[in-house]
């Protein structure tokens, strides 16, 4: 293996090529940015993301959670925009699911109340 270095065009910064991911799409084989500034990268655009979206109410307790090493893994030994594609994939259906469980738990709350209404 070649020991070469590449210069992040984020921080700057020269790094040897094992601190970029793999990206077959691109000329080099190797993502433009490095780890760390792609890692930031996702992280911001999930939060910019996040904050677009409408305020959504706090999970119930129920929720099926994503295990948060699932990503912080697939980054590390993926790294790629199509492992971060996918895992978006997986944040879009276990965000439904979540939407599911709240939706439920309304239902059972507002029935719950119905029953103490007539009760008293
Ligand atoms: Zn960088």
């Amino acid at each position: 293996m070649s020991a070469t270095t590449k210069v992040c065009p984020i921080c700057k910064v020269e790094k040897s090529t094992d601190d970029y991911s793999i990206d077959k799409y691109r000329k080099d084989g190797l993502s433009a940015r490095c780890r760390t500034c792609m890692a930031t990268y996702w992280s911001a655009k999930r939060a910019a993301a996040k904050g677009d979206a409408p305020a959504t109410p706090k999970a119930p307790k129920s929720t099926p959670k994503v295990a948060p090493d699932v990503e912080s893994i697939a980054t590390r030994d993926l790294g790629t925009d199509e492992a971060q594609a996918a895992l978006a994939t997986a944040a879009d259906v276990a965000k439904r699911a979540r939407m599911d469980a709240y939706n439920e738990q309304r239902r059972q709350a507002r029935a719950a109340a119905r029953l103490a209404n007539q009760s008293v």
